[in-house]
């Protein structure tokens, strides 16, 4: 895994991290958990709304919006009605003023109109409960990702609330989705957002933009065999066990978009990445089954074999490591080993330290975006919902994981 879309999702932190590290320090003392904090609804009631007219690569824009968080400097970071968050430095912004009006989120249809003036002409929309599917290529591939989605949606909500009884937020914006018909127009759309790494993926979920951008897996240059005319083709097609790594891809996209939708974790805030990947992993796997349930949390084989394989070499304070930076997982060389290992210990923490886990995700959640926290702090957070003493649980995790099978 060379380089991972979330990175480029990041802000750009040098920027803000100087007046964010003490607001963290400030407002998060670790050892007190449990408190009571505005949900993601309230705390957006009460933000101050400003109508803003900025500048970033070269195009104006005038937006009402929702000011996330201010910063001395006169920069803000600023959530606009599509559900995009900007990092407006002061000298993007042109002009700002008060505004009474509420924000109200765009409707799937104003989505639309907004793409059609960004995209070639051909674009069609797919509308589902939850998601917008904003897509040139089959009518029967956009409603087959539609589908899969909304089931990955149901099951993941169901699961929360089944095994760790935490009700989870209808999203305040339409989860958006563009699927291009081929690689190519994907990685014309996508280079301007990742960059060279766009060629590398078939999909990625950008955490400002608030999207995610795929191709067509059976499409012309998809390799599954040519655009398939309906969704029982797609199924049997991408259903055979040689696909199940890419739709886990698309999949494993959709639950990043999901977890920072729903309120069970926030954009842009401190989430370790061992643990945004983690959990993506944990839910990653297609089911291609049943309509009323995605059975989820099962043993992601992929990952615990390259986990296994890793064991041998895996250092004695790999633990410590993996939660204290995000390093590991940015570096193509042990990221390798790195995501495995991140799946592997959600694996174990959701099975065998559920509300501690649930716990440690709420602490996050509750932490300002932007924010940073020292490896230390990084470190803390972790045992003051794990225990002190990473040394035994890392021998409880190799037990645990050791019987897996
Ligand atoms: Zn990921």
């Amino acid at each position: 895994m060379p380089f991972h879309p979330l990175d480029v999702a990041r802000p750009h932190r040098p920027l803000f991290s100087y007046f964010a590290l003490s607001a963290v320090l400030l407002l998060v003392p670790f050892s007190v958990t449990g408190q009571e904090v505005a949900s993601p609804a309230e705390a957006a009631a009460a933000r101050e709304t400003l109508l803003v007219r900025f500048k970033t690569d070269d195009v104006e824009r005038e937006s009402i919006g929702e000011v996330v968080q201010k910063y001395r400097d006169g920069s803000l970071l600023f959530l606009t009605p599509d559900g995009q968050l900007w990092t407006l430095l002061e000298d993007q912004i042109l002009s700002r003023e008060p505004s009474e009006a509420v924000m109200q989120p765009l409707t799937s249809e104003e989505i639309y109109s907004q793409f059609r003036e960004q995209l070639a002409p051909g674009f069609q929309v797919y509308k589902t409960k939850h998601f917008v599917i904003v897509y040139n290529t089959t009518g029967a591939y956009a409603n087959w990702v539609g589908e899969l989605f909304e089931r990955l949606y149901r099951g993941f909500y169901n699961y929360w609330e089944r095994h760790h009884r935490m009700q989870l937020e209808e999203p305040r914006f339409p989860l958006v989705a563009v699927v291009f018909r081929d690689k190519d127009s994907y990685v014309q759309f996508a280079e301007k957002e990742v960059g060279d790494s766009a060629r590398a993926m078939i999909g990625y979920y950008n955490m400002k933009s608030n999207r995610m951008v795929m191709y067509d897996l059976t499409g012309s240059n998809g390799q599954a065999g040519g655009p398939a005319t309906n969704i029982r083709m797609i199924n049997q097609r991408l259903s055979q066990p040689q696909w199940e790594r890419t739709v886990a891809t698309i999949v494993h996209e959709a639950v990043h978009q999901i977890a920072y939708n729903s309120g069970l974790q926030v954009r842009l805030a401190d989430n370790p990445r061992w643990l945004s990947e983690g959990l993506a992993m944990y839910f990653e796997s297609p089911d291609f089954g049943s309509r009323t349930g995605w059975s989820m949390g099962k043993i992601n084989y992929h990952n615990l074999r390259k986990f296994i394989q890793f064991l041998p070499r895996r250092p004695a304070d790999s633990i410590t490591t993996l939660i204290s930076s995000d390093a590991r997982l940015m570096q193509s060389r042990l990221a390798a080993d790195a995501y495995p290992e991140s799946w592997a210990l959600t694996y174990f923490l959701m099975k065998t330290k559920k509300q501690e886990y649930s716990a440690y995700l709420r602490e996050l959640a509750e932490m300002p975006p932007l924010g940073e926290t020292t490896e230390k702090e990084r470190v803390a957070l972790f045992q003051s919902h794990f225990g002190q003493d990473l040394q035994q649980l890392d021998l409880d995790f190799l037990r645990y994981m050791s019987k897996l099978r």
